[in-house]
């Protein structure tokens, strides 16, 4: 039967395929395609992992039996059974056997999906005491995977589906059909959707997360339709069902109709002969009606990405997130070589144009290892995120600064700090930057010179520019988080996402004062947030004086043919009336420049 489910649109266009699960347990578990030739190593690892929980429960008996009659309560001794009876359980085992054998899932990602099916037909059962049993089977999958935890991965990197290329979108299924997929989760971590980035999903659909949460904007670097914020998705999508993911109404439709399907289909196809015709801009120079030039910049997560900004014709990157090469690492943080190497490729990948690097920003919606994130901090988004997090461990900035200035040596590096708000803050990042420069000098290491930008993404920096300007060569505003921390809305929320407001007359106020007092001081500014990507506020934001612009790569295009249609002669006097309006939204629109 097919039935439509609304979320928030984050990512454009349309994905038709198959819905693959990513199991809704709190059991947080990397999840990556491995290569045909591993599945007898990764069916292995779980049955290792298996062993040594059995070997685990064995021990506890035999404890338990030389207890004394008190403290041995049979309740113990009975539970300890059922356990050892679930990790015979035939449909665990065989379960988790085909989705690695059938779907190429590693170890950790069968379990869990497994555990999901398997809960579910617990759910079901009318027997009260058999529902308990779900939670036995719970520990019992936790255990493995923590026993497999200590059995190491044969499994070096999150691949491809076996025998096909990065980045194709069909793939062979079980069932040995051809058809794209797509990814369906409760929640999926931005280091998760880093593995995915390398893999074959035609879309992306969470239960929750905001418009512009992490994953939401690595779903719109993917270039790919993705819904999030769609509550129980994950609950009313099994395994398998056919899915219409409608990017740029944030709708999910599931079991299309035949009718439906040709709808979309036929809507898919205009949105690729949109993309043809915008692609004839790309050696098109970003130059208004008027002849204002607009510096049209990429964001990239990784130093890989680079090659997408160049093809979509950036002329620089003007955000590397760089905190993407730390999550996910298990504590292992990448090494001062590691990331000079990272940095370096970024940097010639960009063959001479410029890169901004942005020192770690971890922390809120990007912990750098979800298994062990702490819960204990209520407010992650107001903790020991990005600079707090790097002055509090200055080794590991250290480290990083040192890397950076290292890349500096083989072409432009702007150096961006996040989260800035305090004057100690800022006295003490930029002794940190003259400290490292001074430790590769000590042990004779090439370096190179570097712009030194800040971020405006906290009220209280865009609210002392003068003080931020007198230190900075150039600033960058974040409106992602400026708008989280002015209106106090939690960017991965989706409950409170319809409150989410760039046109709130304070954001643009902000905004438009960051960008006058630069112009004025002949600093430079950009944006790099979301809404430089927006092609619903370019005409404001050109209005407004921006004449820099960071955006992901698959956006530049679409913004580049509203600048070109632009006159900011006309545009400024609107967006002067726009900033001052109580309602901006309704200024801003029908409104013809
Ligand atoms: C922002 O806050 O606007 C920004 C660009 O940084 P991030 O989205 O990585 O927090
Ligand atoms: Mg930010």
């Amino acid at each position: 039967m097919t039935f439509s489910i609304h979320g928030l649109a984050v990512s454009r266009g349309v994905a038709i395929g198959r819905a693959v699960l990513v199991a809704s347990s709190r059991m947080d578990v990397a999840h990556y395609f491995i290569q045909a030739n591993e599945v007898d190593a990764e069916i292995a690892r779980v049955r290792a992992g298996r062993d040594l929980v059995v070997e685990e429960l064995h021990r506890l008996q035999l404890s338990i039996a030389h207890m004394g009659p008190k403290e041995a309560t049979h309740e113990l001794s009975a539970l300890l059974d059922v356990h050892l009876m679930l990790l015979q359980d035939v449909e665990l085992i065989n379960g988790v056997k085909a989705w690695i054998v059938d779907r190429l899932y590693n170890a950790e990602w069968a379990l869990t999906t497994q555990l999901d099916i398997i809960s579910r037909h617990f759910d079901e059962m009318e027997d009260a005491y058999l529902r308990e049993r779900k939670a036995d089977l719970e520990q019992i999958v936790e255990r493995i995977l923590r026993a497999m935890r200590g059995v190491a991965s044969p499994v070096a990197a999150p691949k491809a589906r076996a025998g096909r290329k990065s980045g194709q979108q069909d793939l062979l299924l079980g069932d040995t059909v051809d058809v794209p997929l797509v990814l369906v989760a409760h929640d999926l971590s931005p280091a998760d959707m880093l593995q995915f980035k390398q893999s074959v999903f035609a879309g992306f659909i969470t239960d929750v997360g905001g418009k512009t949460s992490h994953t939401a904007i690595v779903a719109r670097s993917m270039d790919i339709p993705a819904v999030v914020g769609a509550r129980t998705c994950s609950q009313l999508v099994r395994q398998d069902d056919w899915i219409i993911i409608d990017g740029d109404a944030g709708v999910v439709i599931v079991d299309p109709s035949p009718i439906i399907l040709a709808e979309y289909g036929f809507k898919k196809r205009q949105l690729e002969l949109e993309r043809g015709r915008l692609s004839r801009l790309l050696n098109t120079p970003a130059v208004t009606m008027d002849g204002e030039k607009v510096q049209l910049l990429a964001n990239i997560e990784m130093p890989e990405d680079a090659q997408s900004a160049l093809q979509a014709g950036a002329v620089g990157v003007g955000l590397f997130r760089s905190e993407f090469l730390f999550m996910g690492r298990r504590g292992h943080l990448p090494d001062e070589e590691e990331q000079f190497q990272a940095y370096k490729r970024a940097v010639e990948g960009m063959k001479g144009l410029p890169v901004t690097i942005r020192t770690v920003d971890v922390g809120a919606d990007k912990p750098l290892d979800s298994s062990v994130y702490d819960d204990a901090h209520l407010n992650p988004a107001l903790g020991l995120r990005a600079i707090r997090w790097s002055l509090a461990d200055p080794a590991m900035f250290l480290t990083q600064l040192r890397a950076i200035l290292r890349a500096a040596a083989f072409g432009q590096v702007h150096l961006l700090v996040p989260m800035l708000a305090h004057a100690s803050e800022i006295h003490q990042t930029l002794a940190h930057i003259a400290q490292a420069r001074a430790m590769l000098d000590k042990r004779g290491l090439a370096h190179g010179p570097v712009q030194i930008g800040a971020m405006i993404e906290i009220p209280a920096a865009a609210l002392t520019l003068k003080l931020f300007l007198k230190h900075f060569d150039f600033l960058s505003i974040g409106t992602n988080d400026l708008i989280q921390y002015t209106l106090a809305i939690d960017r991965a929320d989706e409950s409170v996402a319809h409150l989410y407001d760039p046109l709130h007359p304070a954001v643009l106020q902000l905004v438009a004062a960051t960008i006058a007092e630069c112009r004025k001081q002949g600093k430079g500014v950009s944006v790099c947030g979301e809404m430089a990507g927006d092609v619903m506020l370019t005409r404001l934001l050109l209005g407004l004086g921006l004449r820099s612009f960071s955006m992901h790569p698959a956006q530049i295009l679409a913004v580049k043919q509203e600048i070109l249609r632009s006159d900011t002669t006309r545009l400024e006097p609107w967006a002067q009336r726009v900033i001052a309006a109580e309602d901006p939204t309704l200024e801003m629109t029908g409104v013809a420049l």
